[in-house]
């Protein structure tokens, strides 16, 4: 009796020991900093992409409506701050995000993880965005979505909505990334307090960067009972000041990316990266919403854009300014290659 009752000890024991170890591996580590090192080190350096990561579960952060800049409302007591640990502009460690996302660290340093890459056209001449929104809504993989409402072009403001139908969705999905530029990420935490489940979001890269790090942490928010698709918009620039250090073209932190940048005119590469991304894209494209135009694009016009971008901003990074590359966590060896020609 008694060995039986020692053995299940130590059977208990080793799989608490493995799921420890699983969820170091695979979770962020958190840092003890909170929302004064976050205006100290992102928001007064002109770093913040108003993205909304910082807000999104916490009270303590607001976004201003005509600028849509973050800011803190109140000091908070709290030491490990769930905004500065939320903020992608703080600290990005993409292997570790990539680890608790995909299971995998990428291949390709450019375009991220990526199980294939499409080009499509919409069959019935509507927006292909719209049509993925409705492939996801009709399989049920979402059942809400957090889109851009924009209240100012110039600057750029846009404020997250939550719409409950690929009906009401029509309205908001985006025609460039710009229209997107604003905290959407707030709208998931928005989500999450009226109790939304499958909760899907067309957002910019950085937006995704901050919800991967949410998602990755192991900060009890709630997030991923309620995040399911992910769809990135290819992005050259929001038009904001903290845009010149985004190193991030095509939404690697996505299930999906759609980048009309590379493909001929009215037609998109879609970078299916997740098994949920490839579930609506094949939805999608069985409704006839959705036509493949080539099976193996021609990769080359959209890794000009995204090279183009990365190089330039890599180069302000790491350049004759006084803003440090260090949030990203790259090597040096990593970098010589990255800006190589
Ligand atoms: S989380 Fe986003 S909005 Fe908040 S400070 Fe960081 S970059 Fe700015
Ligand atoms: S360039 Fe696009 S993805 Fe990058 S920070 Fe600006 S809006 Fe976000």
């Amino acid at each position: 009796m008694w060995k039986i009752t020692q053995l299940l000890f130590i059977i208990a024991d080793f799989i608490h020991q493995h799921n420890k170890q699983y969820l170091c591996e695979n979770q962020i580590m958190k840092v003890e900093k909170s929302s004064q090192d976050l205006e100290g080190e992102v928001i007064y350096k002109g770093l913040c992409i108003h993205c909304g990561s910082c807000n999104a579960f916490c009270p303590h952060m607001s976004f201003a409506e005509e600028s849509g800049e973050a800011y803190v409302v109140d000091e908070c007591a709290e030491t490990v701050g769930l905004c500065y640990n939320s903020c992608p502009r703080t600290f990005l460690p993409i292997s570790e995000i990539e680890l608790a996302l995909f299971g995998q660290k990428r291949i390709d340093l450019a375009t991220g993880i990526y199980k294939d890459i499409i080009q499509v056209k919409s069959k019935n001449k509507e927006e292909i965005l719209q049509n993925l929104v409705e492939a996801a809504f009709d399989e049920g993989i979402v059942e809400h979505m957090v889109l851009g409402e924009q209240k100012s072009k110039k600057p750029p403001v846009a404020f997250p909505i939550v719409v409950d139908s690929a009906k009401d969705a029509k309205k908001y999905i985006p025609t460039s990334t710009i229209e997107n530029a604003g905290p959407l990420i707030t709208g998931i935490g928005q989500a999450y307090l009226d109790k939304k489940k499958n909760v899907g979001i067309i957002a910019n890269p950085c937006h995704l960067q901050g919800l991967g790090k949410i998602l990755a942490s192991d900060f009890n928010t709630g997030a991923n009972e309620t995040v399911s698709l992910k769809i990135a918009y290819a992005c050259s620039s929001g038009g904001m000041a903290g845009c010149r250090y985004c190193t991030d073209f095509s939404g690697e932190f996505s299930d999906v990316s759609y980048s009309p940048w590379g493909a001929p005119k009215g037609e998109a590469l879609l970078i299916i990266r997740t098994d949920l991304g490839k579930k609506v894209v094949d939805a999608a494209i069985k409704k006839k919403l959705l036509e493949v135009t080539e099976k193996e694009p021609d990769l080359s016009e959209m890794k000009k854009f995204l090279n183009k971008k990365r190089k330039k901003n890599f180069r302000t990074l790491i350049g004759d300014t006084l803003i440090s590359a260090e949030y990203l966590q790259l090597g040096l060896e990593e970098l010589r290659e990255i800006l190589k020609e």
